[in-house]
């Protein structure tokens, strides 16, 4: 592996933990780790260089919440709630979700997310070894493992098949291999999956290695009352009895809009995160997740786009100033959110959610170097009070001209390293045209 020099950029955001910003310094990576940061560094020929003048540098972009595949689906499901999304979703994803299909859609998203900033990504879709493999040929940090539905599902499989396959997936992942990411397992909700399926789920993700889980929930009022009238308790009360929240591997809750008094005494611990998902949940009108009322009970928040045909994109930083926006409003505060806070929830925060906090998430001396730079020679960028508020409110996705991760660089100056886009787009239009037969 090349090592990279990235020298003198302007404006260093750190994300550690005194949320220090450096001015005019280098940073260098060797074999993927960051091992040296400061004005002058000096280094053998054999590195690649990167100018970092009038560029700010900061950690890569945790997605704590996506369906990467259903980039596919962009805009097919517009003006209807949830429940009613689900019903044309699972019948588009019915027709057309094979697992190349998949793959295709997986590779798409990686790519979307790359040129977006985002390194690291939580990914919960069907075929997911499928998924996988997509995102991994494009270079992304793709955390995705099996998923659970007691109904077959679009990929029509039963119960037993997806255990087989759970079974499976440590050595798969291996097999696959990439950057270190952990083991998740993801049922998809408490209204889903019940909660004697979850009890055998947690018991399987405690005998893994690196495990997590991701799981939906409380995501909009109608989903609360359903399982409450079902089954007599909150989702995350199921996810408490099924033995989820024991502290056995972390886990991260999608959504979590509507969370309790009673939830929040349950979900208020270190290894439970939730992903907050503002854009997808204004679109659909999910509700709006109190920011600061969660901060003030305890409750770790990262952040996440949610689907491509939810949110429309997989944009952290259009996430991130919704989040900031809501948060104020909610609160009719000013103070809430600042944006020191919102950049912490989609970088650090994400990556302690994974249960990777000490090896991404911040640019600190022996991290594994996942790293962005954003180009500030932008009218829009300039001039710079407050460069935290400038990345929550300014920079948009298009301003990101380089990605790093694990040490490889797979953007430069706003473009794919080594990816074929054009073929790219093609097969996503000819996979499209599928979609669009099936729904008519
Ligand atoms: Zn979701």
């Amino acid at each position: 592996m090349t090592s990279i020099l990235i020298e003198h950029v302007d404006y260093l955001i750190t994300v550690n933990e005194h949320n220090e910003i450096l001015r005019n310094v280098s940073v260098l990576i060797v074999d993927g780790v960051i091992t040296e940061i400061g004005a002058d560094i000096q280094t053998s020929t054999d590195v690649e260089r990167i100018d970092g003048k009038r560029k700010l540098l900061m950690p890569g972009l945790v997605n704590l919440h996506t369906h990467t595949p259903m980039g596919l689906l962009r805009g097919v499901s517009e003006d209807v709630d949830l429940q009613d999304f689900l019903k044309i979703v699972w019948a588009a994803e019915g027709a057309v979700m094979d697992p190349d299909t998949v793959m295709l859609g997986s590779t798409h998203a990686a790519v979307e997310s790359l040129l977006s900033g985002t390194t690291t990504q939580l990914d919960m879709y069907f075929h997911h070894e499928s998924a996988h493999r997509g995102a991994r040929n494009v270079g992304i940090r793709h955390v995705g493992g099996p998923t659970f539905l007691d109904f077959p599902g679009p990929d029509n499989k039963t119960w037993e098949e997806r255990l087989t396959e759970a079974d499976r997936w440590e050595k798969v992942k291996k097999e696959i291999g990439g950057p270190a990411i952990p083991s998740v397992m993801c049922p998809h909700g408490t209204y889903t999956v019940s909660e004697s399926h979850l009890s055998d789920l947690v018991a399987i993700t405690k005998s893994w290695t690196n495990p997590m889980m991701t799981v939906h929930v409380s995501e909009n009022a109608a989903e609360n009352e359903d399982v409450l009238s079902r089954l007599g308790k909150t989702p995350t009360r199921i996810l408490e009895d099924a033995g989820a929240l024991k502290g056995d591997f972390p886990i991260v809750f999608g959504h979590g809009v509507h969370l309790t008094d009673d939830d929040f005494s349950l979900a208020a611990k270190p290894h439970i995160t939730i992903a907050h998902c503002p854009g997808s949940n204004l679109k659909l009108a999910s509700g709006a997740l109190r920011y600061q009322t969660y901060r003030d009970a305890g409750i770790q928040l990262g952040i996440g786009t949610d689907g491509c045909s939810t949110s429309n994109d997989l944009d952290i930083f259009t996430a991130m100033r919704l989040s900031a926006m809501l948060a104020k409003l909610t609160s009719a505060s000013v103070q809430t959110a600042p944006s020191v806070d919102i950049i912490r929830a989609a970088t650090i925060n994400g990556a302690k959610a994974l249960g990777m906090g000490e090896d991404i998430g911040s640019i600190e001396i022996g991290k594994r170097a996942d790293v962005i730079l954003i180009d500030l020679d932008k009218p829009h960028l300039a001039p710079i009070y407050d460069i935290n508020a400038l990345v929550v409110y300014s920079v948009g996705k298009g301003d990101v001209s380089d990605v790093i991760v694990d040490g490889e660089l797979l953007v430069k100056n706003g473009e794919m390293v080594k990816f074929d886009t054009e073929k790219l787009l093609d097969d996503v239009e000819a996979a499209a045209k599928r979609v669009r037969k099936a729904l008519s």
